[in-house]
């Protein structure tokens, strides 16, 4: 079976409150615009660990990451 980690990672600008958090965990993954709300700079920058701490350390949970796989 292919393990392949294609997904894509969501932030809810709507709920982002710029915390940086996701920043901390994983830096070459997210990274904040001009009004600090969170941008995804490289969907694969980080180990899926450092992004899924991330999306889990989110104190607003803004992050989803979405798998997608075949279907
Ligand atoms: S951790 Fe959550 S609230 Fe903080 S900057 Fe990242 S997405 Fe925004």
């Amino acid at each position: 079976m292919a393990t392949t980690t294609h997904r894509e990672i969501r932030i809810d600008r709507s709920l982002c409150m710029g915390s940086g958090q996701c920043c901390w965990y994983a830096p070459n993954t997210f990274g904040q615009d001009d009004e600090t709300i969170a941008i995804v700079i490289d969907p694969a920058g980080d180990p899926d660990d450092a992004i899924e701490a991330a999306a889990d350390g989110c104190p607003t949970q803004a992050i989803s990451i979405v798998a997608n796989g075949a279907r």
